[in-house]
């Protein structure tokens, strides 16, 4: 009863706290601050989750990563997993973390729609995107509910995604992050900037960029007519998407003829 009575007031306080000190933009995390929050959560997942035991989607997912990783041109420490799971679903985190959820592979089809799904991933966490979704977190208070000493009990009832309850026990400002990060959506503008800057990753990373195009129909076409896969559903629409990534394709493509190295498609994926 005293834990519970001590979680109210914490929790309370720190509504109050966040409401005297929510000046715009003033919440924005620097990237060391977000970088060890984004780290405690990504070990979380990893202990939570079940790492695919498929050798031969492993295998395509470190030849990958690595090559995106090294085509974005930042100095992250990258780390990168297969969850096994039936969801749609991939993410990178800041700072570099990146999971890729199993049941996005069937959907994929070759390397290159992965080292596509990858690029946009790991854009918005090199444009920064997720310290501007926390930022906006905490103007709306969400963080300092659920980091102020009541995330186990806050944490549940704010969570939305399976991913976030899983982190709900962090505590912390951790707990804050995976709300903020798994819940809370990137606007259109961040993803367009990824869809672009993703673009230009792949072909730099030696993958044909107009399979990016051909993804997003595979994508719209795997709902079943249902809108786009959860993780992607502020994404712009897919036929505002193809669009972009046609006009940029020029561009992405001149980057892909001086790639030192030029995978194509890749391997398939079956
Ligand atoms: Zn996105």
């Amino acid at each position: 009863m005293k834990g519970k009575i001590l979680s109210f007031v914490l929790l309370f306080s720190s509504l109050i706290l966040q409401s005297c000190s929510s000046v715009p933009g003033a919440k924005t995390p620097s990237d060391k601050d977000i970088n060890e929050m984004s780290l405690k959560a990504y070990e979380e997942v990893k202990s939570k989750s079940k790492i695919s035991t498929n050798a031969e989607w492993t295998a395509m997912l470190n030849r990958v990563a690595p090559r995106i990783a090294a085509a974005s041109g930042e100095n992250f420490k990258w780390e990168w997993m297969l969850i096994e799971s039936p969801e749609v679903n991939a993410w990178c985190m800041p700072g570099g973390k990146m999971a890729v959820y199993t049941g996005i592979m069937p959907v994929l089809k070759n390397e290159a729609a992965l080292a596509a799904v990858l690029g946009h991933e790991v854009a918005h966490a090199t444009r920064r995107h997720g310290q501007q979704r926390y930022a906006r977190a905490a103007k709306s208070n969400i963080i300092g509910a659920v980091a102020g000493g009541a995330a186990i009990v806050a944490g549940q009832m704010l969570c939305k995604t399976e991913t976030c309850k899983l982190l709900s026990g962090l505590g912390g400002a951790a707990a804050g992050f995976a709300v903020a990060f798994f819940d809370r959506k990137f606007s259109r503008g961040d993803e367009t900037e990824a869809d672009k800057f993703g673009q230009t990753y792949m072909a730099q990373a030696g993958y044909e960029p107009s399979e990016a195009i051909k993804l997003w129909e595979r994508m719209g076409a795997a709902s079943g007519g249902k809108g786009p896969p959860e993780f992607m559903s502020t994404h712009p629409s897919d036929v505002t998407r193809r669009k972009n990534l046609s006009t940029w394709l020029p561009e992405a493509e001149s980057v892909y003829a001086r790639s030192p190295q030029k995978h194509g498609l890749g391997e398939d994926i079956h």
